[in-house]
């Protein structure tokens, strides 16, 4: 079964393994990424106006507000692109976030297709969040002990040896994060499921057997 054209929301904890997957789906079916993570990073790293809100929150593991978030996504998924489908990795976060995307959704006239629950317990966060990394040239992730490069020190896809760890994968922050998941994004969970978009994969499972159940949640 394929995936081209589909529209995806990927809800799951902080490091739950949304993003790993999100980019394996992009690369087998052409559905566009769209993290808001990622847009938020070259937004800080830019210095433009939203970055300059979102760094301090971002650093301490908060949400950045919702009228930030919306305005973000409104104009990454007007672009051509994503008329091919999309996985949205990282949004919503909120209710407010999920009405927002339904009303603009309607506007342009698009469906979801669905949207999936990674779970992964809480316990295994920590680890998954110290040990993430990724390739500083393309983006490519890793992980200290559950997803090393083929080559040590060398990326799998492009060959650049310059690693990033982000600023906010520290011990520290997991709790906060964790927390404004339970709080603020897990009411997401039965607003999908009224809406009979929802499916739960086990995210605690391996790399390539999460991208199994999600490929058969998504298709089935
Ligand atoms: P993770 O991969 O750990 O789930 P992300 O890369 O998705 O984290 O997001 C990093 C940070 O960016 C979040 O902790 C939050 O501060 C901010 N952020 C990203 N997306 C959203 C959103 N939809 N709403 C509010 N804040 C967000
Ligand atoms: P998210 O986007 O949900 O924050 P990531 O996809 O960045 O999470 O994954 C967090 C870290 O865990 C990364 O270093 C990634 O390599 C690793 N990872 C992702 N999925 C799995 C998995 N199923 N088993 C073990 N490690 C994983
Ligand atoms: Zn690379």
């Amino acid at each position: 079964m394929k995936l081209e054209g589909k529209r995806i929301i990927l809800m799951g904890p902080p490091g739950g393994g949304k993003g790993t997957q999100a980019r394996v789906l992009q690369e087998m079916f052409g559905i566009v990424q769209l993290s808001t993570g990622d847009m938020l990073r070259a937004a800080v790293k830019a210095g433009t106006p939203v970055g300059l809100q979102a760094k301090a929150i971002m650093e301490a593991g908060a949400l950045v507000p919702d009228a930030v978030m919306v305005g973000v996504i409104k104009s990454r998924i007007a672009e051509p692109d994503c008329a091919n489908g999309f996985i949205l990795d990282g949004f919503p976060r909120t209710i407010p976030q999920a009405e927002a995307l339904e009303a603009m959704l309607e506007e342009m006239q698009m469906g979801l297709d669905a949207v999936i629950e990674v779970r992964v317990p809480d316990e295994m966060i920590v680890a998954r969040i110290t040990g993430r990394y990724a390739c500083a040239k393309c983006g490519a992730g890793y992980h200290d002990t559950f997803q090393k490069p083929k080559v040590e020190g060398v990326c799998d896809v492009c060959g650049s040896t310059e690693f990033i760890r982000r600023k906010d994968d520290t011990a520290d922050t997991v709790a906060t994060r964790l927390q404004a998941y339970h709080q603020q994004t897990a009411p997401l969970l039965p607003y999908y499921a009224e809406r009979g978009l929802l499916k739960t994969i086990d995210g605690a499972a391996a790399i390539e057997d999460v991208t199994r159940q999600l490929v058969e949640a998504v298709a089935g």
